[in-house]
């Protein structure tokens, strides 16, 4: 065995006898193979030290998980329990604790078992994959990766080198589950992950996806068509069953019979479909609550002023008044959106002024009574934070305002003042186009928390 002291290393091995050398990260499949006398005699390249393919990294659109991150690296990120708790899950129910210290997210996929835990979350939130190569990289979706039973479309002289994940999940209902003989240390003999969204009492963008019940990880394309657009009492369990049944092709194995594998299937969707349609109470009500009503049949001048501290700019504020009337909160959620995306930098501008500073009460720019209130709850846990870390957030606003000309935004909702820290050190390194949009995210955030707390969801 070699142990690779480069990806660019790596890749020359794989290239140079294609087919003769074997990745090992991790090696808890690999060794097992190596154990039972089945791995077919290689060469082994060991990639588990390589820099190169572990960090998780964030950017405005998507999150990069390099594919040498181990499950506990997964377990240990906030922000894939924040965003992708699919994910989160089947890394926290992967094997024992040794297994998660060692066994790795490139491995799982690289494996292609269609057991594996990770695979029906990846398929849910349409993960890509990173093929790479000395002829170059590649970007693969993953529901184009897994081929056949123990088939990918990686060749031989690729790695996978990272997983993107577009992060546009955090307002879905997430439902995973994994049935076996035991919770943990215990392959799956039916997994399911679930995503979706209640819009006015109707289902929108399902996303089923179920390991165990085919060759490969399946996404069940004709049943989510089937629900997409249908309120809760549309299709019956037992039709939604009798749908689970048409797209899947469970085998008899040693863990599970096909009848059962089918039964758990069609249970855990109906399940799932159950959650997701009583899901719309714990997410903004989109019925016309009473204060969107009457916000609705106000002048405009005065719907204007009374919208503002939602986001702080004034342009903002003027779009939503002419998209009114709004049918409901999902409907007002998502135009506001819209309007933000639709405005000019200098717009942007006026927003981020109306924030307090990380750290500090009095905004640089105008802001009404109401958003100075709101910027005080929002920064709680960093007014109560150690002198030393907020000695370090001043330094680094400082360093931030020198660098852009701007003040640091950041949606400080549920964040602890040492991840704040963090990833305002992460923004100083990016470039003025890339932190704009991220700024500008942020602030996106920090007005849908706004709008609820105005309409009391
Ligand atoms: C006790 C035990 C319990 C387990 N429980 C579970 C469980 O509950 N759920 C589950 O899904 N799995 C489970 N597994 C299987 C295993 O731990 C996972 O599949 C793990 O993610 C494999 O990662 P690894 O880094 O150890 O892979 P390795 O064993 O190092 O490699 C596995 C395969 O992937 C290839 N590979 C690895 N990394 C890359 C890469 N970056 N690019 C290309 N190819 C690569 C290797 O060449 C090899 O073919 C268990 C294993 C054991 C031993």
């Amino acid at each position: 065995m070699v142990a690779a002291e480069s990806l660019q290393q790596a890749m020359t091995l794989l290239a140079r006898e294609p087919g003769a050398w074997l990745p090992i990260a991790g090696g808890t499949d690999v060794m097992v193979l190596y154990g039972a006398g089945m791995l077919r005699a290689r060469k082994l390249v060991s990639i588990w030290n390589l820099r190169e393919l572990r960090g998780i990294t964030e950017t405005p659109a998507e999150l990069v998980i390099g594919a040498g991150c181990t499950y506990t690296d997964l377990r240990r990120e906030p922000v894939i329990a924040r965003e992708f708790p699919l994910l989160a899950h089947a890394a926290s129910w992967t094997g024992g604790i040794a297994n998660q210290n060692r066994g790795t997210l490139g491995g799982n996929i690289a494996n292609a078992s269609p057991a594996a835990d990770s695979l029906p979350a990846l398929l849910a939130y349409d993960a890509e994959l990173a093929l790479a190569s000395v002829r170059g990289e590649r970007r693969v979706a993953y529901r184009d990766f897994h081929l056949g039973y123990k088939k990918t479309a990686m060749v031989a002289d690729e790695l996978i080198r990272a997983i993107y994940l577009p992060r546009k999940y955090s307002g879905y209902f997430s439902y995973a589950r994994k049935v076996g003989a035991r919770q943990a240390q215990a392959i799956a003999k039916v997994a399911a992950a679930g995503l979706g969204l209640m819009v006015d009492g109707v289902m929108r963008d399902v996303r089923i996806a179920l390991g165990s019940v085919a060759p490969v990880p399946v996404r069940l394309r004709k049943l989510e068509a089937a629900l997409n657009g249908k309120t809760s009492d549309a299709i019956s369990a037992e039709e939604l069953r009798r749908l689970v049944a048409e797209e899947i092709a469970p085998i008899a194995d040693i863990r599970s019979t096909a009848e059962y594998r089918g039964a758990v299937a069609g249970n855990l969707v109906a399940e799932f479909v159950a959650q997701l349609c009583a899901s719309e109470a714990n997410q903004p009500r989109t019925e016309v609550n009473d204060l969107l009503a009457r916000w609705n049949t106000l002048e405009r001048e005065e719907a204007a002023r009374e919208i503002l501290p939602c986001c702080g700019a004034r342009a903002w504020a003027d779009g939503m008044v002419r998209r009114r009337p709004f049918g409901g909160v999902g409907e007002l959620l998502e135009a506001a959106r819209e309007v933000w995306h639709g405005l000019t930098a200098a717009d942007w501008m006026e927003a981020f002024r109306s924030h307090p500073r990380i750290g500090e009460s009095r905004p640089a720019g105008a802001a009404t009574a109401k958003s100075r209130q709101w910027s005080s709850e929002e920064q709680r846990r960093v007014s109560a934070s150690a002198e030393e870390v907020k000695g370090a957030l001043a330094e680094g606003n400082r360093s931030y305002e020198q660098r852009f000309g701007r003040i640091f935004i950041v949606c400080a909702t549920g964040k602890s003042p040492s991840e704040i820290l963090q990833i305002l050190r992460r923004r100083l390194q990016n470039d003025e186009a890339a932190e704009m949009r991220e700024a500008a995210n942020e602030q996106e955030e920090i007005t849908q928390i706004r709008l609820r707390k105005w309409l009391g969801e």
